[in-house]
């Protein structure tokens, strides 16, 4: 038995990104290969849109975060 734990990392090269909202200007962390829906926690507007990869950001990039 040569099986190997490895820790659950969906993407390499995945990061965080600070995303603005385009509707309300909020700004919030979403995770560059989310895979689930992501909206804005203040006026509910969808900031990212999964895509079985990297995600779609359809805020404006602020900053990436590693
Ligand atoms: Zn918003």
């Amino acid at each position: 038995m040569k099986a190997k734990l490895k820790v659950l990392i969906p993407q390499p090269r995945s990061k965080f990104l600070r995303v603005k909202c385009a509707q309300c200007g909020n700004e919030q962390i979403v995770f560059s290969h989310a895979t689930y829906p992501v909206r804005c926690t203040s006026c509910g507007t969808q900031l990212v849109v999964p895509r079985g990869g990297k995600a779609k950001t359809l805020g404006e990039i602020i900053k990436e975060l590693d």
